[in-house]
Order: structure tokens, then C-alpha cells, then sequence
């Protein structure tokens, strides 16, 4: 007896055998498995796009376990967590929209800083403009 082969997704061992491990590979239950694994990394901005235009899995009106998981063509979030997923990924675009903004903020605070510390130090009237270099000074976009 060899040793057997572990599938990572399945999180099974399973018979070392080329035959074999091929079938499991090609298998329903090892496609989905490996399908939710990476549905784990997708952000939900990427599924929202991807359910949005599905229509709804049978298994969600009966309340039975759709066997193919992630695989579905048809979508398996009910219209809430559509709803609430949508509310999510605004937040979370709020919140670097909000992040960004006090980038912006800070950075303007150091060109007047600037400006106000090269008055003071070469005694340039305050109607002096900041050499083009300093008025470059700008957020990364
Ligand atoms: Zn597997
Ligand atoms: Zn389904």
C-alpha cells in the first residue's frame, strides 16, 4: 500500500492512483470544492458583478442544497444579501473615497506650510508665488 494522495481542496485523501486521482480531479464535488476555495479571495465587488445578472437557483425557493455549490449558473444570495453586499462595497468605496480626501487635505496643509515656512525664512512678501517645484505638490491619484 502506497501513500495516498491528499486533495487540498477536499480536504480528503484519496487512493494514489493516476486513475483515480484524475476522476476525483474531474469530479463535481472536487471542482466545487476548489471553486469555493477561491470564491473565499474574490472581493465582493467581483461577485456582485458576477450574480448580478443570474437568476435564482431553485434550491434558494425550496431551501435544498444546490450540489453545485459555487458552480451554479444560477445565482445563490437571495435579493437581502444581494442588498447588503451592495451596502458593503459602497462603504467600503466611502471609506478610501474618504481616506483619499484627507490625503488631499494633508497634503495642502503641507504646501501652506511650506509656502508660510519659505516666507518667514527668506522674507519673500506674502504675494510672492512658491517656485513652480513646490506648486507641484499634488495626491497621488
Ligand atoms: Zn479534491
Ligand atoms: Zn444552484
Amino acid at each position: 500500500m502506497g501513500r495516498k494522495y491528499y486533495c487540498d481542496y477536499c480536504d480528503k485523501r484519496i487512493q494514489n492512483d493516476y486513475r483515480i486521482i484524475k476522476q476525483h480531479n474531474e469530479g463535481l464535488p472536487h471542482l466545487r470544492a476548489k471553486a469555493e476555495h477561491f470564491q473565499q479571495f474574490k472581493g465582493i465587488e467581483e461577485i456582485l458583478l458576477d450574480v448580478k445578472y443570474k437568476t435564482p437557483c431553485r434550491s434558494l425557493k425550496d431551501g435544498s442544497e444546490c450540489m453545485f455549490g459555487v458552480l451554479c449558473r444560477y445565482r445563490h444570495y437571495t435579493t437581502d444579501q444581494i442588498w447588503e453586499m451592495q451596502q458593503l462595497a459602497h462603504k467600503s468605496k466611502s471609506i478610501q473615497q474618504k481616506r483619499s480626501a484627507r490625503l488631499l487635505k494633508y497634503l495642502r496643509n503641507v504646501e501652506s506650510r511650506t509656502e508660510q515656512f519659505l516666507q518667514k525664512r527668506f522674507d519673500r512678501p506674502e504675494t510672492a508665488k512658491l517656485p513652480p517645484s513646490m506648486c507641484t505638490l499634488k495626491a497621488p491619484k
